[in-house]
């Protein structure tokens, strides 16, 4: 399957939601679904098609896949892992997304979306336990700890995106600004995600 090439914000607008896809803008006064907050095309103010079920599941999972910026095939793969594990399979998946390496990158704040995370990964800027990993799906366990390398530690794209970043945003990662360093403290409880979306209806759907 191709990588989705059109405007990032009409994904957002589509599930009239922000999705934080674009970086620094969907955190000022430019991002469209401020003032935009309907779906995208001719119709997108006066539609009003009633959704079947499968549409509303479908929909959801296409909202997390994008908010984490998966494809299809590897998304269904969590899935499965997910359902391997003890506990609720919806909150097993959204689990193991935050684990990825570009998530918590992002969520520590060395990149402004998951995309910019990805790149700085793959560039080779990304090191786990002093080690390069340049694998943006890497999965992370408690305790590991996420630096920027040496030599990269100068580049203005992490400290435009670090100064975004509040103090103890999240509880299960630390972020310590000064040596350009965070740890990925655990694995986060469900209810501690800022994500809003309703992973049960992805188990309802892959279930059918
Ligand atoms: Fe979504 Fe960001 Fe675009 Fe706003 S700026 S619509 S949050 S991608």
């Amino acid at each position: 399957m191709a990588r989705y090439t059109d405007s990032v914000c009409k994904l957002c607008r589509r599930e009239r939601q922000k999705l934080f896809l674009k970086g620094q803008k969907c955190y000022t006064e430019k991002c469209p679904i401020e003032k935009r907050n309907y779906p995208p095309g001719q119709h997108g103010v006066s539609r009003r098609s009633k959704i079947s079920e499968y549409g509303i599941q479908l929909r959801e999972k296409q909202k997390i896949k994008r908010i984490y910026g998966i494809l299809e095939t590897q998304f269904r793969n969590y899935f499965e892992k997910a359902l391997k594990q003890k506990g609720k399979t919806g909150e097993n998946l959204i689990k193991l997304l935050e684990r990825r390496l570009d998530n918590v990158v992002y969520r520590i704040g060395f990149a402004s979306s998951r995309k910019q995370a990805r790149q700085l990964i793959k560039h080779g800027h990304i090191l786990v336990n002093n080690k390069p990993v340049d694998i943006p799906s890497y999965l992370l366990k408690a305790g590991d700890s996420v630096q920027v390398r040496e030599k990269s530690k100068k580049l203005d794209l992490i400290h435009n995106s670090l100064k975004r970043v509040k103090d103890n945003t999240y509880n299960w990662i630390t972020v310590d600004k000064a040596s350009l360093s965070g740890t990925f403290v655990q694995v986060p409880e469900r209810a501690d995600i800022p994500l809003e979306a309703n992973e049960q209806l992805v188990v309802e759907l892959y279930s059918k």
